[in-house]
């Protein structure tokens, strides 16, 4: 799960695809000085040819996040620091007057081809995260749960993996709405996404699933752990303030959260509903609480 925000997120995306375009006139220009042999950019002569690209840098002003949660970003950056380096052997070799050997130059060919097929997937990755959120929080939408659901459940399946879910349902959030304003509403509700996205891990996941209910897909963990991660969100929701500014005041939410087991014996229907029941337990026990129906 990435941390980007959406902003970000738009924004890497645009700044990828002029990436490309960048690397792609680079490449252009270099064929033209290999093949008419004119003198060398000579910034690219530096060992640090790499970061004087506009591609290296924009790299190097990229948000941290990126690095952080993204390792292909970082696979990026090495392949594209490798292509670099062996142009600037080959630019060194003619600005001395000697030949280019075919393996040397097939070899910075591969890297190309490599730097070219890293940026296009981390393109494509980028691209079906943005698809995949929901527009107000950030989390992701219910088409990209279901395609994770049925990844996670087939490991399930094999006994690769257990895999928990929790379905979380704000309480007596309508009053929020009636009290405060729609738009106070929607800033809890974005809150509460990045309460979330702060307890949880790296892998795991939340989905938006209605308008106050969310679920949150947790691969790795059992059933015993279950339970104690669930409360772990719980308590970080029920302490957070969070300040609204259109009317200048700070609320507190809590939430209640039904837990289960996606299953090799149950479809993921069944998982989903019986997350659902429990969270509906929870509610009936007087909310702002955790119950395990795994
Ligand atoms: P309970 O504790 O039983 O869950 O009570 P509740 O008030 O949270 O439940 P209820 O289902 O009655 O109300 C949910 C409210 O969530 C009603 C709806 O207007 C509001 N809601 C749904 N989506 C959004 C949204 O995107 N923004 C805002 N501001 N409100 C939303
Ligand atoms: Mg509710
Ligand atoms: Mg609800």
């Amino acid at each position: 799960m990435t941390s980007l925000s959406d902003q970000q997120l738009q924004s890497v995306i645009s700044n990828l695809e002029m990436a490309y375009r960048w690397h792609d006139q680079w490449y252009k220009n270099l064929l033209r000085t290999f093949i008419a042999r004119i003198p060398p950019n000579p910034s690219d002569l530096t060992p640090d040819s790499h970061l004087r690209c506009c591609f290296g840098q924009w790299y190097q002003r990229a948000p941290i996040e990126l690095l952080d949660d993204q390792p292909s970003f970082s696979e990026l950056g090495a392949k594209h620091e490798k292509m670099h380096s062996l142009a600037t052997g080959l630019l060194r070799r003619i600005s001395d007057d000697r030949t280019i050997a075919l393996r040397d130059w097939d070899q910075f060919q591969s890297a190309v081809d490599d730097m070219r097929t890293a940026l296009q997937l981390l393109q494509k990755e980028f691209a079906r995260m943005a698809q995949g959120r929901d527009p107000l929080t950030g989390a992701q939408n219910r088409a990209i749960m279901r395609s994770d659901l049925l990844e996670q459940h087939a490991l399930v399946q094999r006994g690769v993996t257990t895999c928990a879910l929790a379905m979380l349902d704000l309480d007596l959030f309508k009053s929020i709405n009636d009290n405060l304003g729609h738009p106070a509403g929607d800033a809890v509700l974005v809150a509460t996404v990045q309460c979330v996205k702060a307890v949880v891990r790296p892998y795991d996941r939340i989905y938006r699933y209605g308008g106050e209910e969310f679920l949150i897909c947790m691969p790795g963990v059992n059933s015993d752990q279950s339970r104690e991660l669930a409360e772990r969100i719980r308590e970080a929701i029920a302490a957070q303030k969070i300040q609204l500014e259109d009317v200048g005041q700070c609320v507190q939410v809590t939430a209640s959260i039904g837990v289960s087991m996606l299953s090799q014996s149950r479809s993921i229907e069944e998982s989903v509903g019986r997350a659902d029941k429990a969270m509906y337990k929870a509610k009936a026990a007087g909310r702002n609480l955790v119950v395990v129906d795994v």
